[in-house]
This record gives structure tokens, C-alpha cells and sequence, in this order.
């Protein structure tokens, strides 16, 4: 999820390194320790996988943490708040997010339980440069695995709960532009209209 209005701060001229394309050795990707690696966010209206309902995670693997990885590393490059395994093509039933207090991993969630009501802007990495108006529930109860298969359960209010529903949904190829009230909003409109402290704007 993007949160509208979200600017990354400090991640241009940091000398980021791009895709790891060395070539597999020994059948295994091999990769150094704190690479970046991004990969390739799908967009709403170029690739229907989006619309795919993702299939649940048997078991945690090297190549679902390397995956889970680089979902933060693309959610962080892109500014984002919540990233889901459909968004980067891979249909499981994975996503995580990070309002500002670290990434936080759900596999396989189950949402158990909604309370009230919230009203707000949304925006969403495959869907760049717009957001709307979306109503979700104040609160949301979590049932799910870490990046160790343990499971827990969370609760979350406010803008966590809000992504938690948005990253949720990308699970069962609903995007929130199904739920929107009113029109799709450009995002640079608003930019322009607040000019006067856009002093980080990516
Ligand atoms: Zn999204």
C-alpha cells in the first residue's frame, strides 16, 4: 500500500545497488548479504495476475524469505507502506508492511475478527501516482506466521489496520480500487497544491 502523500526521504543519492543478476552456481541463486535486490511491481490494467487468488504457503523456504526480502527492499525503493507476494507476480499468500515502527510479515493471515469503521485516502503500488477515498474498519484482529512459520495474532487499529485490510485483499485479487468511493485522484494535483512544503518529494 502507499500511503497518499507518503514521501520517502534519503533514498536517492545513497548509491543503491540494483538486482543482483549473477547467474546461479551449484543449482542455488547465490546472493552477498545485504544486497538489494527489487523486483518488478505488477500494475492494475497491464497484468491480470493481479485479479488471481493466491494459493496459501506450505512451508517457509530459502526462496520465500529470499522473496520476502526483496518485497521489503521494492516496497521501501518504491515508498510504500504495505507490499503483497501477487504484487511482485507470486501468487501466495504472503504480504508485510511497515507503518514506521519495522516491517512487520504475515503469512498466510486470516482476518478474525473487524470492529468500526474508518474513512480515508488510500493509494496502492500498482496503482501509481493515484489514490481515493476508501472506507475500512477501525480495527482489525490478525491471525497469522512469521517468516518462521510461528503463529500469532495481532491487532491493529487506525492506518495498520487500514493496511493490513488493503494487503490482505491483494490476496484475493481485490485492490482497492474496487472499494473507492468517488473518483480516482491524481496524486500530483495534490502535490502541486502543497508545493509550498514538498521538500521531499520523490
Ligand atoms: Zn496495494
Amino acid at each position: 500500500m502507499r500511503e497518499n502523500g507518503y514521501n520517502t526521504t534519503g533514498s536517492s543519492g545513497t548509491g543503491r545497488i540494483v538486482l543482483n543478476r549473477r547467474p546461479p552456481q551449484d543449482g542455488r541463486e547465490r546472493r552477498r548479504e545485504n544486497t538489494m535486490a527489487l523486483r518488478t511491481l505488477r500494475i492494475l490494467g497491464e497484468d491480470d495476475l493481479l485479479r488471481k487468488k493466491s494459493k496459501p504457503v506450505p512451508a517457509m523456504t530459502g526462496r520465500l524469505r529470499t522473496l520476502l526480502k526483496d518485497m521489503a527492499d521494492t516496497m521501501y525503493e518504491a515508498g510504500g507502506v504495505g507490499i503483497a507476494a501477487p504484487q511482485v507476480g507470486v501468487l501466495k499468500r504472503m504480504f508485510l508492511i511497515d507503518v514506521g515502527e519495522g516491517v512487520k510479515i504475515f503469512v498466510n493471515p486470516e482476518i478474525v475478527a473487524l470492529e468500526g469503521s474508518q474513512t480515508g485516502s488510500e493509494g496502492c503500488l500498482s496503482v501509481p501516482g493515484k489514490h481515493a477515498t476508501v472506507t475500512r474498519a477501525e480495527k482489525v484482529t490478525v491471525r497469522a506466521f512469521d517468516e518462521n512459520m510461528e503463529p500469532f495474532t495481532l491487532e491493529a487499529e487506525g492506518f495498520f489496520a487500514r493496511a493490513i485490510q488493503h494487503e490482505y485483499d491483494h490476496l484475493d485479487g481485490i485492490l482497492y480500487v474496487d472499494k473507492k468511493e468517488g473518483p480516482l485522484l491524481d496524486n500530483e494535483a495534490d502535490e502541486e497544491e502543497e508545493e509550498t512544503d514538498a521538500t521531499d518529494a520523490d
